[in-house]
């Protein structure tokens, strides 16, 4: 595929000082595809620095000039959306339909969610004998996982623009060429040279120089609790914002009265969609005793129907941690009865649609995000007894809710510890707030609520 071999900085493409390159592989037959530079802490002092110097104009421009650049990025990117798919498609390994209908289009939807908002919003109210300014927060350090790597590039680099913001990003070591599309489009829509910068690079090296940098005002990190959790701490010492979208544990809450075999159905592919590799998935699906054993076979029949249809894994190390935590789950006593550790395939990332039953809540498979395609199903008493299984983890950033009646899952959810709730199958709303209560993280995405992270006020008063 082609590459880059430069960082994007100050408006051009520019070789890395470091020297260094990451291989980009293709994890349906494990073949290098490209490489690009790994950047060192120099590089991205060069990017922060270009940021800076940009900030001053960028966050004088009128909102409408920013909207209009971010109304030119929605439009270069869906002039390139099949460009977009086959990327996503060849670096993290999603079947290509997948990547058409949600890593491209998904993206496309948000750009222009905030030229909307860029748009309309207020950046500018009156709150009694005050005037108060919604400015921008600074420079922004984007850091980003392989899961939705597009996606996840534009939620926070598409309102921090909005903002007025200027921004560094460091994409996930191994999903860095739609990175590299995205600072394409970013040029051809007119952004302005150093508002967005480009630093491929790997995280302890680049992306720790980028989290600790002084010249940054906000750290905007979604991965990892154990990485979010050091981001932090080192964002906290240097009193930085910072935004954090880590992991999840989702329940799948199916109540009695639920159309059963709607739930489980949904529930399963919600699971196995992108491999499982998607922070908000619905992991734990917890079903009435008197209903466990025919949701258990629902499940199992919707998993079968899977098999070859779900992408690999984005590389070795992911498919061993998902395989271990397998292996783990039939350690613990739990029962499976689709799939297994073993790989379908000699080559390649895969693991097997897999599906748990007897999982009971302290087990590790029901309290650790696994991140693959593994279900586990779990048995409820009553009501109060789903509640508690629902909101005993550390985790809290999506969830669903199953019942006959809307307003009896209005109700359920209401009670549970979570930042979302699809209400009987709801659909993915770009314009809704998205992020964790709990561990699963800190702040806000999308929407409003998303560009509201990138702002800080100002009050004058007369
Ligand atoms: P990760 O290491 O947290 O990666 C996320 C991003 O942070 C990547 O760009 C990564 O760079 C960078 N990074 C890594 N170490 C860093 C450091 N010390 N300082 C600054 N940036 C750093 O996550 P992962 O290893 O790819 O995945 C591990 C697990 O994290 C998964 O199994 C899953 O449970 C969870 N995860 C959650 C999400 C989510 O959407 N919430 C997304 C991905 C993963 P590199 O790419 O070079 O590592
Ligand atoms: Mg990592």
């Amino acid at each position: 595929m082609k590459a880059h071999d430069g960082i994007y900085l100050d408006g051009a493409w520019r070789p890395a000082l470091s020297g260094e390159v990451i291989d980009v592989v293709d994890p349906v037959d494990e073949q290098v595809i490209a490489r690009v530079p790994a950047a060192g802490a120099e590089d991205v002092d060069a990017a922060v620095r270009a940021a800076r110097a940009a900030l001053p104009g960028w966050a004088a421009t009128a909102p409408a000039e920013r909207a209009a650049r971010l109304s030119a990025l929605r439009d270069a990117l869906a002039a390139r959306k099949d460009e977009i798919a086959e990327t996503v498609t060849a670096e993290l390994g999603a079947p290509l339909a997948f990547s058409q209908a949600v890593h491209a289009a998904v993206p496309i939807a948000v750009a222009g969610s905030y030229a909307d908002l860029a748009a309309r919003h207020a950046f500018e109210e009156k709150v009694g004998n005050s005037t108060v300014f919604h400015e921008p927060v600074g420079v922004v350090a984007a850091i980003t996982p392989w899961n939705y790597p597009l996606h996840q590039v534009v939620a926070k680099v598409a309102p921090a623009l909005a903002a007025g913001c200027t921004v560094v990003l460091k994409p996930a070591e191994d999903t860095p060429l739609v990175a590299q599309l995205f600072a394409e489009a970013v040029h051809d829509a007119g952004v302005p040279a150093g508002v967005f910068n480009l630093v491929t690079g790997l995280g302890p090296v680049a992306g720790q120089a980028l989290a600790e940098h002084p010249g940054v005002d906000l750290v905007s990190f979604t991965g990892s609790t154990a990485v979010g959790r050091t981001i932090a701490a080192t964002a906290g010492a240097a009193v930085k914002k910072v935004a954090l979208e880590l992991g999840g544990k989702s329940a799948n809450v199916i109540l009695p009265s639920a159309d059963l075999a709607k739930a489980v159905n949904v529930g399963v592919a919600n699971v196995m969609s992108n491999s499982g590799q998607t922070c908000s998935a619905w992991t734990r699906m917890l079903v009435h005793r008197d209903q466990y054993d025919e949701a258990v076979e629902l499940a199992r029949t919707a998993a079968a129907k899977y098999g070859d249809r779900i992408g690999p894994l984005v590389n070795a190390k992911q498919q061993a941690r998902v395989r271990g935590y397998i292996e783990k789950g039939v350690a613990e006593g739990a029962r499976l009865v689709a799939g297994g550790a073993e790989p379908p395939r000699e080559r390649g990332y895969f693991v097997s649609p897999t599906v748990f039953a007897d999982v009971t809540p302290e087990m590790t498979i029901a309290q650790e995000e696994i991140f693959g395609p593994v279900l586990s199903v779990l048995r409820y008493e009553d009501e109060e007894d789903a509640l508690r299984i629902a909101n005993g983890t550390v985790y809290g950033l999506a969830g669903a809710v199953w019942a006959g009646d809307e307003a009896e899952a209005v109700a359920f959810a209401r009670r549970m510890d979570t930042g979302q709730v699809d209400i009987n199958g709801g659909r993915f709303n770009p314009l809704a707030p998205f992020g964790g209560y709990k561990q699963s993280g800190v702040g806000r995405e999308l929407g409003a609520h998303g560009l509201a992270e990138y702002l800080q006020t100002k009050s004058l008063q007369f």
